[in-house]
C-alpha cells in the first residue's frame, strides 16, 4: 500500500496511444457537427439506431426521446432493475445566444437580430468573431425546417460589432459587468436594401424588408414564424487541434458534449452487463436544469416505470432509483497558467491528470451541493485503480470564490449514489472551450469500467 497519494500525469502511460488517437479524432468531428441540443439528440439517434436499439421498450436495447432535446437509453443487465442499475447522465445544451421572438430590425444601415443569452456567458467573447446560426422553425401546418448557415466554407456567417477603441474611452473605465450589455449582443444579418422597383422613395427599412424577401426565398417563411422558431447563434466553424503535439482540443460546446460523446462511446462499446446500463442526455442543465427536458423533470422517472412494465419485472420505482449506481458526467475547472490564484492548489484539478470526481458542488459552505458519499466513491476508486485507468479528486476553486453546480443534486434526490466525474475544460463557457485528449481517453475509460461493473 502506497502511504503518500503521487500525483502523476496520465500521458506517462499513453504517450502513441492509436485508441486514443481516434478517439480524438472522432470527438473533433461530432463537436463540428453538433452544436445545438436538438443536432446532438438526433446525431445520438442515429448512432443508436446503427447500433439495434429500438424504441419499442420490450426489447434489450432501448431508446427514448423527449421533445427532441433529451434521451433516455437502457441495455439490459442481467439482474433485474431493482437490484441496481448503473446510470451515467449528461447534458446536451452549452451556453449560447437564442434569437429572441421578435428578432429583426433595421438600424444604422444594416440588419440585425436581437438575442437574449443562454447560460452563463462572458458577453465581451462573443463579439466580433464570426457566428453561425442553428435552428428550426416550425409553421403553422407542423412543418419543421431545419436549417445551419454559416458552417460550411461559402457560407456568409454573421457577426456581433464592437467599439473601436478610438472612442472606447467611456467603456474601458466600467466594470465588465457594465461595459458589455445584454441588449448590445445584436447579431448582424444583412445590409443591402431591397431593389425600389417602383421608385417610391418613402418605403422604408429596406434593409430588413430584403432580408425579408431572402429568408422567404429560402425557408418559405415570413416574419411570424419566428415566434414558433428556436434560432440559436454559435461560434461558426470546426473544433480543431490545439498546440504543435495535438494534445489539446478546442471547440465550442466540450461542456458538455464532451461528457455526451465519451459515456455515450463507453455505453456503446461496454460488454453485456450483469447490471442494466443507463445513459440519460438532459437539455437545460445551463439555466438550472427545469422545464420538460431538465433533469428536474420527470422524464427519467416515466422511462424506469415504463421500463419496469415493459420487462414485466416485479418492484417498485423506488427501489430502482435507491439501488441506483450513477455517475453525473460533466466538466471540471483545472488549474490555469494565468489564473492560479483562483484554485486552491491542492485540491485543484489538473489538466492531462485524468477524469477529475468532485465529491461536492455548490457554493459558500457547500450551499446547494450533492455531496457523494465516501462509501460510493471507495467502491469507484477500487474500480479504476484495479483496472490502473488515472483518475483525480478535486474541488472547483477557491472556497468563496464562487461554485458551480451540476445535475448531480437532481438525481441524488431519487436516493441512490452519485458522483460527479468528467474531463477538466480551460475557459469552460467559452466559445472556444479546451480540453486534454487523455483527458477524454480517460474518462471514456472510467465511464466504461463504471459501467462494466458487477460488484
Ligand atoms: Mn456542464
Ligand atoms: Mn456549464
Amino acid at each position: 500500500m502506497e502511504l503518500e497519494v503521487k500525483k502523476t500525469t496520465a500521458w506517462e502511460a499513453f504517450y502513441d496511444n492509436l485508441e486514443l488517437n481516434q478517439l480524438a479524432n472522432n470527438y473533433l468531428d461530432f463537436l463540428s457537427q453538433n452544436k445545438t441540443e436538438r443536432e446532438t439528440i438526433s446525431w445520438i439517434k442515429n448512432v443508436l439506431e446503427k447500433h439495434g436499439f429500438e424504441q419499442d421498450f420490450s426489447q434489450d436495447k432501448v431508446f427514448k426521446t423527449l421533445h427532441n432535446k433529451t434521451i433516455f437509453i437502457a441495455k439490459r443487465g442481467k439482474k433485474p432493475l431493482t437490484s441496481g442499475t448503473r446510470l451515467i447522465c449528461a447534458h446536451v445544451d452549452s451556453p449560447r445566444l437564442d434569437l429572441k421572438q421578435h428578432p429583426l430590425y433595421e438600424e444604422c444601415e444594416v440588419v440585425l437580430a436581437k438575442t437574449h443569452y443562454y447560460g452563463g456567458i462572458k458577453k465581451y467573447q462573443w463579439l466580433a468573431r464570426p457566428l453561425a446560426l442553428h435552428g428550426v422553425i416550425i409553421k403553422t401546418n407542423g412543418k419543421k425546417i431545419n436549417f445551419v448557415l454559416g458552417e460550411n466554407q461559402d457560407d456568409p456567417v454573421f457577426t456581433i460589432s464592437d467599439l473601436l477603441p478610438h472612442l472606447a474611452h467611456k467603456q474601458i473605465e466600467k466594470k465588465v459587468k457594465d461595459a458589455f450589455e445584454a441588449e448590445k449582443l445584436n447579431i448582424i444579418l444583412g445590409h443591402i436594401p431591397l431593389k425600389n422597383k417602383d421608385n417610391n422613395k418613402k418605403q422604408e427599412k429596406r434593409i430588413k424588408k430584403h432580408l425579408l424577401h431572402l429568408l422567404f426565398e429560402r425557408f418559405a417563411i415570413g416574419e411570424e414564424d419566428l415566434y414558433s422558431a428556436e434560432i440559436q447563434a454559435v461560434p461558426a466553424g470546426k473544433a480543431r487541434f490545439v498546440g504543435l503535439d495535438k494534445g489539446l482540443i478546442g471547440g465550442y460546446g466540450q461542456d458538455d458534449r464532451a461528457c455526451v460523446f465519451l459515456s455515450l462511446n463507453a455505453f456503446l462499446k461496454s460488454d453485456t452487463p450483469n447490471y442494466t446500463q443507463i445513459l440519460i442526455f438532459w437539455d437545460k442543465e445551463e439555466i438550472g436544469s427545469d422545464g420538460s427536458t431538465g433533469a428536474k423533470s420527470f422524464f427519467l422517472q416515466y422511462c424506469l416505470e415504463e421500463l419496469l412494465d415493459a420487462w414485466k419485472e416485479k418492484g417498485k420505482i423506488s427501489q430502482v432509483f435507491l439501488n441506483m449506481k450513477a455517475i453525473s458526467a460533466d466538466v471540471h475547472a483545472p488549474i490555469e497558467a494565468d489564473y492560479q490564484d483562483a484554485h486552491e492548489k491542492l485540491n485543484a484539478s489538473r489538466l492531462g491528470y485524468g477524469p477529475v470526481f468532485c465529491k461536492f458542488t455548490g457554493h459558500k459552505g457547500k450551499y446547494g451541493a450533492n455531496d457523494a458519499h465516501a462509501e460510493y466513491i471507495a467502491w469507484l476508486r477500487n474500480i479504476l485503480n484495479r483496472k490502473q485507468i488515472p483518475w483525480q479528486m478535486a474541488e472547483l476553486g477557491k472556497v468563496d470564490l464562487g461554485g458551480g453546480g451540476t445535475v448531480a443534486k437532481f438525481l441524488a434526490s431519487y436516493g441512490g449514489d452519485v458522483i460527479d466525474c468528467g474531463p477538466g475544460l480551460l475557459s469552460m463557457h467559452s466559445p472556444f472551450e479546451i480540453s486534454s485528449t487523455v483527458d477524454l481517453y480517460t474518462t471514456y475509460l472510467a465511464y466504461k469500467a463504471f459501467f462494466e461493473e458487477s460488484t
